[in-house]
């Protein structure tokens, strides 16, 4: 059966917690998105079950809470090719602010720059550089990003600050799973803690 946009969008996520509460994916008016949020539940249970804490009243913790935002920021991302979202907590776990990959705020692609996949890479602001842009150093005491932060990322997170990152996925390329970010000996190094959530 051919998969709708949305379901194959879910699928390259692998982690489809922002469709709860969006008004416009109305499970009662849509058959295929209530399947889906079935899905997401029990991903979600899952998740619950592996990862660092197990809620008794049955609600995201701040590390699944601070994810599922930087997720929804990923949506934001026009690059075709990698979709990033962060968010920045305080030290109260209030959020500060979230941010994704692209270009500058403002500035509009040429023409044809989103068919080149390489050529594109220089080009782009990464999530954790647009995040740290929103707070000053000292105001952000964990973040949470979609993907482990790359080398450069690193040393902006350091800068800034921040005691502890959760991230998602380590980086793939080329379609298999291939670790080219440095950040768990940078992170140790620097004393800040770098989880998988
Ligand atoms: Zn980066």
């Amino acid at each position: 059966m051919k998969k709708t946009k949305f379901e194959n969008w879910c699928d390259r996520i692998e982690f489809p917690w922002w469709s709860f509460g969006n008004p416009s994916l109305d499970p009662t008016k849509h058959r295929d998105i209530r399947e889906l949020l079935e899905k997401a539940h029990a991903l979600g249970k899952n998740i619950n079950e592996t990862n660092v804490t197990i809620n008794p009243d049955n609600r995201l913790s701040f590390p699944e809470y601070a994810m599922a935002l930087a997720r929804v920021s990923a949506m934001r991302s026009e690059d075709p090719y990698r979709k990033v979202g962060a968010v920045a907590f305080d030290k109260d776990n209030r959020v500060i602010g979230t941010a994704y990959n692209g270009l500058p705020s403002g500035f509009t692609a040429p023409e044809g720059f989103w068919t080149d996949r390489e050529r594109r890479r220089k080009y782009m602001i990464h999530a954790e550089v647009n995040l740290c842009s929103l707070f000053k150093r000292g105001d952000a005491k964990m973040i949470a990003v979609t993907t482990m932060p790359c080398n450069s990322c690193m040393g902006t997170i350091a800068a800034y600050g921040i005691e502890k990152i959760y991230y998602g996925e380590d980086y793939h390329m080329s379609g298999k799973s291939c670790r080219v970010s440095e950040s768990p000996e940078i992170a140790e190094l620097f004393g800040i803690e770098l989880i998988k959530l």
